[in-house]
């Protein structure tokens, strides 16, 4: 299982694709992607192969961002409804997720009694949540702050806001993910591997930070707002 994301210059659905084919060796049993442009977030998914959601892409829409994502299931069965990205009921948010939250079902029964869930995965839970926070008036960065800290277990999160095509939304806690820095364009990604095909400079991510994605700049904060300054390393890996 593994995540990807892309936000620069390019079209970003054969790097997130490509992406996603060299997180394969992870293993997965289903696979989506999530791509962004000025009329919003457009999302394709589908159970099985890589080579299965390939198929289903709209080769005719075309966003110079977007999240990727290979799902292996634990919670809910792995189907073409439970495959990630996951969007919140409004369509507003769209999130990928590695790993398992362990107090999915509290948080459910806490928040989200008026909430009709389209999946049975724990990570829809997360999106429903953040976006409960947004209706209530804050802004999508501090709703997903304000989620983080309600969660536990492991994750690596990619969040999407289909009004805002300028920023990725990132966040890990015992599973990996790295951010990967280019000229005008930056990455996501569980393994530098996937990404090795446009950049090679890459910056680790610890536990519990968020961290903002924009083409052209990359902000790592605590959950509580401090800024985070870290170096890129070179990763030295045949592509
Ligand atoms: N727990 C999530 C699910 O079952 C994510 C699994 C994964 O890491 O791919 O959908």
């Amino acid at each position: 299982c593994g995540i990807v994301g892309y936000i620069g210059i390019q079209d970003s659905k054969e790097i997130l694709l490509k992406g996603l084919e060299k997180l394969e060796y992870r293993g997965y049993d289903s696979a989506g992607i999530a791509v962004s442009n000025n009329e919003g977030v457009h999302v394709f998914k589908e159970k099985g192969r890589i080579a299965d959601l390939r198929k289903i892409v709209d080769l005719d829409v075309s966003a110079n961002m977007g999240i990727g994502h290979t799902r292996w299931a634990t919670h809910g069965a792995p189907s073409q409804v439970n495959a990630h990205p996951h969007q919140s009921e409004s369509g507003k948010l769209t999130l990928v997720h590695n790993g398992v939250i362990e107090n999915y079902d509290m948080l459910k029964r806490e928040y989200l009694q008026e909430v009709t869930l389209k999946s049975d995965t724990d990570t829809e839970v997360v999106v429903q949540i953040i976006e409960l926070f947004v209706n209530d008036g804050l802004e999508v960065e501090d709703a997903f702050r304000k989620t983080l800290k309600l969660l536990k277990g492991s994750y690596a999160l990619a969040l999407l806001d289909n009004e805002n095509d300028e920023t990725i939304y990132v966040a890990k806690n015992k599973s990996p993910l790295l951010v990967g820095l280019g000229d005008g364009f930056n990455v996501v990604a569980s393994d530098a591997m996937a990404m090795l095909q446009v950049t090679n400079q890459y910056v680790e991510l610890m536990d519990k930070e968020i961290v903002i994605v924009k083409k052209d700049q990359v902000t790592i904060q605590t959950l509580d707002g401090e800024v985070v300054n870290r170096d890129s390393y070179t990763a030295e890996l045949d592509a």
